[in-house]
């Protein structure tokens, strides 16, 4: 196995909001601080010398005491080891909180629709806009605003960018609803939008020389992308499994029964702690079959024949949660794909 660069801790399963996409279920189970610990030492002789390690939920900021916690024993077990990052709605920030994410340097991403969440959810978008100004204040350089838009809000997506750009918010990035499916005319109006917004985007570059939406950045991949989970990346989730990547646990982990679900969960948190190799041995090999080039359509039609395998990543789990079967890319998804590829190309 790989050394472990990545860590996502989902502190809970409880959430103040209820978006529509999420693919989560929600409940009562959290973590406590001995999870966490009892997790990060199994793990410790595995880790990279710079580990990326992300907090989420459900809301994560509904597990505040727990986050001082968790950065308290990374400040004096882990000391410069790990770059920090959290998934938030924005509802629960604070200036006292803000100051402390910012002394600790995590990253924030703020889970905001904009224009598409104002349509939707007139109840929290004071407290969060609230939240983005206060981080446009005091921590300019520690957040990103993370927009999903579904079929319904996609013609939405290119004034809804542009007006968080206009709001002087420096660093921007969409994604899009896999689990129901894209009809026509939607992909349609995702075109559309794409279009418009690679010229905003361009735009927007020729008189800072910034690229403001991470989805059209360079991010250098080359080659076959291939899914890491388990392989260099590892998640604790709140009921105390172990799961290769969170989105695993999303897919399978309500499900037991699932004849995937021994493949890619690492088992209880105990049951790791007292057999972690062979756990991560058979995790990263049954995660090492899900290269693009293993991936196929609904119709059988196989990647590896495509002329866009290389410049083409999509996460089997996120398809699998639309077609239910790991691997098999529904054919809405791989137009999606070619879309958005378009557009990055158009952009800058
Ligand atoms: S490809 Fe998907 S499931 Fe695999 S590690 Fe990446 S996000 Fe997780
Ligand atoms: S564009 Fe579609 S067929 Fe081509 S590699 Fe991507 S998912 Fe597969």
């Amino acid at each position: 196995m790989r050394e472990i660069s990545s860590l996502t801790l989902v502190l809970s399963d409880r959430c103040n909001f209820a978006c529509p996409y999420c693919p989560q279920r929600h409940g009562t189970n959290a973590l406590s601080i001995r999870d966490v610990t009892t997790f990060l030492e199994i793990v410790k002789p595995r880790l990279a010398r710079q580990v990326s390690l992300g907090f989420y939920g459900g809301e994560p900021l509904l597990s505040w005491r727990l986050i001082e916690e968790i950065l308290a024993h990374a400040d004096s077990h882990f000391r410069d080891r790990f770059h920090f990052t959290l998934t938030t709605n924005g509802s629960l920030l604070t200036g006292p909180r803000v100051a402390f994410l910012k002394k600790h340097r995590v990253e924030l991403v703020l889970s905001y629709d904009g224009l598409a969440q104002r349509a939707r959810d007139a109840g929290h978008l004071a407290a969060v806009e609230k939240a983005l100004a206060l981080l446009q204040e005091r921590y300019p350089g520690g957040y990103r605003i993370h927009s999903v838009f579904t079929p319904g809000t996609v013609p939405l997506l290119a004034s809804s960018i542009a007006a968080l750009l206009e709001q002087g918010h420096p660093r921007l990035q969409y994604a899009l609803d896999a689990c129901v499916p894209w009809k026509a005319a939607d992909l349609k109006a995702l075109e559309e939008q794409l279009r418009r917004l690679a010229a905003r985007c361009r735009a927007h570059r020729q008189k800072t020389g910034r690229v403001p939406l991470e989805n059209f950045k360079d991010n250098g991949q080359q080659g076959t992308f291939a899914c890491f989970a388990g392989r260099d990346r590892l998640a604790l989730l709140p009921e105390r499994t172990i799961w290769g990547c969170a989105l695993f646990h999303d897919l399978l982990g309500h499900d037991p029964a699932h004849p995937d679900y021994a493949k890619y969960c690492l088992g209880r948190l105990d049951e790791f702690a007292s057999k972690p190799g062979p756990a991560l041995a058979s995790a990263a090999r049954h995660a090492g079959t899900l290269h693009q080039d293993f991936f196929f359509s609904e119709k059988g039609d196989l990647c590896s024949l495509c002329d866009d395998l290389e410049r083409c990543a999509v996460c089997p789990a996120t398809a699998a949660l639309a077609s239910r079967t790991l691997g098999m890319i529904p054919s809405w998804t791989c137009r999606i794909r070619k879309i958005t590829r378009a557009a990055a190309t158009a952009a800058p």
